[in-house]
Parts: C-alpha cells; structure tokens; sequence
C-alpha cells in the first residue's frame, strides 16, 4: 500500500513499509501486481483514472473489436488460459480474463479507481515519490511503475470543420453502444488496425457505409478459428499442450519477425506477395483491387491481419472513397473532387495520440529536472523501462519497447520481471534508489537507433515516427533478444543509495 499524504491537511497515514504506486490497471499494471503478490509483496497501491480494470481492453469496445494477436501468446505467461474461445479473441473476452486475474488475485480492493495522477516528484533525501491525484491528495511512494499505456487518448484528425457536423461521430477508441447504426449512412475514416475490424462488423448493418482511405495497408489472412470444447478441455487437463501452443505461436511470430521489420526488399517482397493473393482472393473487381493496393513497403506501418476487412467492399452497400478529405460539414463528408458524400454518422478510426512520446503528467527528478525535460529530443529509457535521473521509476511499454510483429505482453513481462528485482534488492538491502548511470542508458539508446537505418519503418509516415523522423515506439529486433537483455535487473548498471536512517524513517513514515 502507498503512504497517504492529504495535500489539504499536510497529514500523513503510514500504509505499508515500501509503498509501490502502480500507475495504470490495465495488462501492465494488474501484471505488476500479481508477480508482486506472487514474490511475498503486498505494499502496493494501483492507480487508475477510470471506473474500471482492463486499459484499452475496457476502453476499445467497438464493433468487432478482437486481438490481432492469438490469444494463446497475447496473454500473460504466469496466468495460463485453456478457455479462449477462438484463435483470435474478442476484446471483452480479453476484459474478462483480465476481471478474472483481478478477483483471482484479490487486486480490487488495492486499486484507487477514478483516480486521476497528475503529477509525481521524487524526493532526494527520502529516496520517495509524491505522486498528486487531480483531487489534490498526495502519496508517498518508494517505487513508482508507470503503467499508463502507450495507445490510450483517441486521436481526431485535423480535418477543418469536423465541429461543425451535425450528425453522430465516434471514435473506435470511444464507442458508443446507445447510439444505433442500423439503417444509418456510416462514413469511416481510417483504414488501420481498427478500422479492418470494424468495418466488416457494422457493415452488413448499416445502409450505406463509406470508407475514406487516405493510404491502403497490406492485410494478412487472419485464419481465426473457433477453438472446440474438447480442445479447451485438453488445454486445462494437460497445461503443458498450451505452453506448446503458445511457444508455437511464439516462435513463428518471431521467424517471420524479418519480414516485418527489416528493411530488407526480398522479404518484403514475400509478405506483399502473400498480400496481394489475399486481396485477390477477396476482391474480383481490379479496379478496387488497385485503389487497395498499398504502395509502400510491407511492415513500414502495422500490417493488417482479417479475413472479412477486403472482402466487405464487395458488399453492394460498401464502398472506398480514395479522394482527399477536405472538409466535414453539417451533413456529411466534403471530398477535393467537390463531392458532398452525405451521412448520418462518421466512425473515426484516426488511432490515438502517442503517449510513449511525453511524459504522461508532469514528473519532477532529481535536481528538480522534468521527465519533458529529458525527453526534448523524444522520448529515451534505458530499454524503455528507466529514465537516468528518474530513480525507482520504471516504465511498463515505454519508449522503443513496441513490437510490430508480436505479442507486446512478452515485452511488458521481460519489464515487470526487471522492476521486481529492482524492487526487491531495493526493500531487502534498505536501500534509497537505484537510478540507471546516464552513460548505460545513452549507450543503450545510440545502439538502438543506430539499428534504425536497417529497419523498415523509416520508408514511410506511420504513428511508430516522431515529427522529426526519429522512431521511439518500436524496438528495432526479435523479441526474444529485447527478453534476454532486459529481463534481468544488473545493479552494476544503477548508480545506487543507500538510504540513511533518519530519511529512511522519514520516508517510511510519511
Ligand atoms: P492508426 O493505425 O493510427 O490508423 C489511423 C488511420 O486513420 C490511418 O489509416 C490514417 O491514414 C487515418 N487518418 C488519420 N488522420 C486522417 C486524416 N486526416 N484523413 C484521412 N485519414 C486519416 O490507428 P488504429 O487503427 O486505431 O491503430 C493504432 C494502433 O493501435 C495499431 O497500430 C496497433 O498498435 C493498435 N491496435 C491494435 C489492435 C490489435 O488487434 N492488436 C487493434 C487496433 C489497434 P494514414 O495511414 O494515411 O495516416
């Protein structure tokens, strides 16, 4: 439990001996909390601004919302699950295993919901966080994981008058399950990794829906299939078979890894090849196969996985607007050709601001020197996880650790594995901080982006870019390498304090 500072009052309550602030409940963040539970430590606190656990599996409920990654390897290795449903899961099915960690494990009554941080500094002397709520309470923290996610605030594009329309619009980030479609004139807007899902979802029931591309992206077959009883019940008997599954899936994720991320033509090549049998397979008409075509190259920007999305402009009710948005007004959709495209209700699939970039709040170090501050030139971590400077800090899917062909839970895992043992030489041996030596996390950067210029996704625009090019999203090689190098915590690696026993008191205490 995290120490309770009213900013009010100036009083302090003493909940537990090394209070932990989990920022976050979503997979990161109630992951953190089971190992710690599972390791003897209870003194934590979750943090979470809204009413509910599950990040952006509570909060990407639209219409066919699913993971493009299975399930089998899209969940936490330490909570095997024999029951999913299909191959692909369905985004509530995700929340639901998500609610059954949360009551499996008690974590409920630790979690502080609707509770919004919005800033933290560190006390130098007391090797503490204070970590403020909107409300204006403070807490005390000897540890701090920040597990605020990397995809979370829906992004509106920046398409003059989109105030203006008088019809209904929502964001896949957002949905609104009171507003009905049924009938109505749908125009999307988008054509990324939630907008293939969507738009084969609400196609067979809308009227008429309209897809404004500005870019087409390679597709994969997805080959979902629906997982039989008795196989779920052969999963749960022998967790062993699971473990193949997943380690299976594992594997071929990250053999065909290259492929994806690499710039390398040739293999490239294989997946466009792979694509474009898919888009032929779905679309007869050539002309719309060539609107669909992508011109870049394949995995610069996320490749698309669905069986349905292609397909579904060959309903008679769909269609692909490729003429440049330029304007929204009250009745619908002005494109550059003059066309008014009239309609009822405009989907934004327009993904989400990058939160990886920027301090999620302001957050004060040592010699009061601001997270901002030190990500000026973008965002760095020392393999995404702690900030020189920023002591008994560490970040869950912080910069440069997003995969663009895996499951990012292997990632998160490899991160709370590193802050737990951080945690625990931290409590054990008494100590006041650890914070990563400036030289360990710039040479690990200069490494990182260094690898960039082998890597595919400077060839095009994408979310994965900053403004000025640079890419602090992704990590630049296999998953499994990022999993050996930063599993482990290495002390050498830290400057390290010991915690002198009047502030050690202090700390504690307050
Ligand atoms: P996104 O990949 O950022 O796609 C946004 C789409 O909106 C793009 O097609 C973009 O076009 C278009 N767009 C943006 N501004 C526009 C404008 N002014 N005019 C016209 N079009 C505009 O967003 P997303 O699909 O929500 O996905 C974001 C990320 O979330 C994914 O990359 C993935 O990491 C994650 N995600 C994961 C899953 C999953 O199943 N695991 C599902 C959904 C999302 P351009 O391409 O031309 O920029």
């Amino acid at each position: 439990m995290t120490s309770k500072t009213s900013a009010a009052s100036g009083k302090t309550t003493a909940e537990g001996d090394f209070p932990i602030a989990i920022i976050g409940a979503g997979f990161g963040g109630i992951g953190m909390a089971i190992q710690l539970k599972k390791a003897g430590i209870e003194s934590f606190t979750i943090f979470d601004r809204a009413g509910e656990v599950g990040g952006t599996w509570r909060d990407n409920t639209y219409p066919g919302a699913a993971c493009d990654v299975p399930s089998h390897a899209y969940s936490l290795s330490f909570e095997p699950n024999p029951k999913w449903s299909r191959k692909y899961s369905p985004a509530d099915e995700i929340q639901n295993y998500i609610l059954g960690l949360v009551d499996k494990w008690k974590l409920r009554g630790r979690i502080r919901f609707n509770t919004d941080i919005v800033g933290a500094s560190f006390d130098d002397t007391t090797g503490a966080w204070t970590i403020r709520t909107g409300d204006g309470e403070d807490f005390k923290a000897r540890v701090v994981i920040s597990a605020v996610g990397g995809l979370v605030d829906p992004a509106y594009p920046d398409i003059p008058g989109i105030e203006s329309f008088e019809g209904k619009k929502i964001h896949t980030a957002r949905w609104d399950h009171d507003y009905d479609l049924r009938g109505k004139r749908v125009g999307v807007i988008g054509t990324g990794a939630s907008a293939v899902q969507v738009v084969p979802a609400i196609a067979p029931e809308v009227a008429e829906l309209e897809v404004f591309q500005r870019t087409p992206a390679w597709v994969v077959p997805k080959r979902d299939a629906v997982y039989s009883d008795r196989l779920k019940k052969l999963l749960a008997r022998f967790p062993v078979l699971l473990r193949i599954s997943r380690a299976f899936k594992y594997w071929t994720s990250e053999l065909l890894g290259p492929m994806i991320f690499l710039d390398a033509p040739r293999l490239s090549a294989v997946g466009e090849k792979l694509s474009l049998a898919h888009l032929e397979s779905q679309v007869k008409d050539p002309e719309l196969r060539r609107k669909l075509r992508p011109e870049f190259q394949f995995g610069c920007k996320r490749v698309l996985v669905s069986d349905e999305y292609w397909a579904s402009f060959e309903r008679g009710n769909v269609s692909l607007e490729c003429e440049a948005i330029d304007e929204i007004r009250p009745r619908g959709i002005h494109t550059r050709d003059g066309a008014l495209h009239e309609l009822d209700a405009i989907v934004f699939a327009t993904g989400f601001e990058l939160g990886l970039a920027r301090a999620p709040f302001p957050v004060v170090g040592r010699d009061g020197r601001s997270l901002d501050e030190s990500w000026a030139e973008g965002a760095v971590a020392y393999k995404g996880m702690t900030v020189s400077g920023f002591p008994n800090w560490f970040i869950l899917m912080g910069p440069n650790t997003g995969p663009g062909h895996t499951s990012v839970l292997v990632y998160t895992e490899a991160q709370i594995s590193h802050a737990l043992q951080a945690i625990r030489k931290l409590r054990d041996e008494g100590l006041k901080f650890v914070d990563i030596r400036q030289e360990v996390q710039d040479r690990y950067n200069e490494r990182i982006q260094g690898r960039m210029k082998y890597m595919v996704w400077p060839n095009c625009s994408s979310w994965y870019l900053s403004k000025d090019g640079s890419n602090h999203s992704l990590y630049p090689g296999f998953a499994s390498e990022y999993v050996v190098s930063a599993h482990n915590f290495h002390p050498e690696e830290y400057q390290i304090a010991e915690l002198d026993a009047d502030a050690g008191h202090e700390a504690d205490a307050a």
